[in-house]
């Protein structure tokens, strides 16, 4: 099989535009103080929803702008379709059964390292600033980290310093990335060792359900509406099925979605400019990526984690790092979330720990015509009452309930939108990729059948950590 999918008679649409000089070792070597890694997760963000990728509201003015500066990846596919365990394996390149954070009482496997603890051997100060409860230290999100703050954002909720708060709702009643800009620029300016290079990580998280973002990006993009929606308890709507959307309020729904966006773009803008000022992003490597994206209704639901269709495992990646990597340029070929710490590793000098899964993409953005050596994906979700795997190359997908045992296959160039699912069993073309998902996912329960059980934590989950999580949906 060659690099181009299950679908030999069709080739990527363009060649490898990206113009960079060399492979990651060379260019941390060639640089005298070693590069800091700005590492930008958004929460649910759906490329489709962002100026750089094609959408038409102008969403991302300043995720635009780092695109052009760098490189944007066109098929960065998610491990998981929710925030626990796609985090996780971009923390340390396994995938969700092999960490073991699968669910959002589940730890981090007891031997695992992570990107945060690979760069804090290396000289790195760590530290992470998160606004989603799904990434709380209990979890092993910690791990590696100087410091980790997991904290301040639910603890400004309990004291309730956010305007236009509903108590019960926890952080999906505000938006947060005002105080993760606070506490990012608060370290870079008066915290960091300016002797050593640093790895911050950021979360935000205000795309992500409930859709609340303040004026004016409420109205920013709907603003004829008079309807009654207005984006709040959908996990509580959507799981009660209580709720019925008119076309109408749908389509409000998806522009508060899109002023959430908005917002928080302009607060990774308002980030870069204050590091620019700083003169902090000429010897940073930022990377912007998201979790996993959200659904507006394409299969029948709405949010996430309860499927592997592409709305929801498709994602967000744009890399900036200023003459390393070539501006204006797009990264066609399919990479995963477990490539990113082999990736961000190789870019800085660093060795790629046995343990990853992923393979560094930064060869393949250094030489045009190199593809890339991984040809095909694994994803997984497990909550409440669904347990999914899948397989993915650039032109086709087979999704595997586990819980009925039924394969379906998926032809992504013919069908993009997942439409005209076939039955495995009785569709040729799908046999192999079937079989190797057979096999991975074998071989990976053998893997984790030699592993510690992951530990289960619930019974130790402070209340208030535990009603966020129950009103996110991810507890019962
Ligand atoms: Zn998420």
């Amino acid at each position: 099989m060659d690099c181009h999918g299950w679908f030999p008679a069709l080739r990527l649409l363009a060649a490898m535009l990206v113009t960079a000089g060399t492979s990651g070792p060379a260019l941390a070597a060639a640089t005298g103080a070693k590069p800091n890694i700005l590492f930008i997760m958004i929460d649910t963000l759906r490329p489709d929803h962002v100026g750089c990728y094609g959408y038409q509201r102008q969403t991302t003015p300043n995720l635009d702008r780092l695109a052009a500066g760098g490189v944007r990846f066109d098929q960065m596919i998610a491990a998981s379709s929710w925030t626990t365990p796609s985090v996780m394996s971009m923390f340390t390149s396994l995938p969700p059964s092999l960490h073991g954070v699968t669910g959002p009482d589940k730890t981090l496997v007891g031997d695992a390292t992570t990107l945060a603890a690979e760069l804090k051997r290396a000289g790195y100060q760590t530290v992470g600033f998160t606004s989603n409860p799904c990434t709380h230290s209990k979890l092993g999100y910690a791990r590696g980290f100087d410091l980790y703050d997991d904290f301040t954002v639910m603890l400004s909720s309990d004291l309730n310093l956010f305007e236009d708060f509903d108590q019960e709702k926890g952080i999906l009643s505000t938006v947060t990335s005002p105080t993760i800009n606070r506490l990012a620029l608060s370290w870079l300016e008066q915290k960091r060792d300016p002797g050593r290079p640093f790895f911050l990580y950021l979360l935000y998280f205000d795309p992500h359900a409930d859709y609340v973002p303040p004026s004016p990006y409420n109205r920013l993009f709907d603003p004829e509406y008079d309807g009654p929606e207005n984006g709040r308890n959908l996990p509580d709507r959507a799981e009660s099925g209580s709720a019925v959307f008119t076309e109408r309020d749908r389509a409000h729904i998806r522009a508060l979605y899109d002023g959430d966006i908005r917002f928080t773009d302009e607060h990774v803008g308002a980030l870069l400019k204050k590091m620019e000022q700083l003169k902090l992003l000429e010897n940073t490597l930022t990377v912007v990526v998201s979790d996993h994206g959200e659904e507006f209704w394409e299969h029948g639901g709405m949010l996430h984690g309860h499927t592997l269709y592409e709305e929801l495992i498709h994602v967000v990646c744009i890399l900036h790092w200023p003459g390393k990597i070539g501006p204006g340029t797009v990264f066609p070929q399919q990479v995963s979330h477990v490539d990113i710490m082999p990736s961000l590793l190789d870019a800085m000098g660093l060795p790629i720990p046995r343990q990853c899964r992923g393979e560094s993409f930064m060869p393949c953005l250094a030489s045009p015509d190199k593809p890339f050596p991984r040809k095909e994906c694994f994803l997984e979700t497990e909550i409440r009452n669904v347990q999914l795997k899948a397989i993915r190359s650039a032109g086709g997908k087979i999704g595997w309930d586990l819980k009925t045992g039924q394969k379906r296959g998926f032809n992504l160039r013919e069908d993009p939108a997942e439409i005209a699912g076939v039955d495995c069993a009785a569709t040729a073309w799908c046999q192999d990729p079937a079989t190797r998902l057979d096999a991975w996912w074998q071989a990976t329960l053998r893997e984790v059948a030699t592993r510690p059980e992951p530990q289960t934590i619930t019974s130790e989950i402070d209340p208030r950590l535990k009603k966020q999580l129950k009103a996110l949906g991810y507890l019962h």
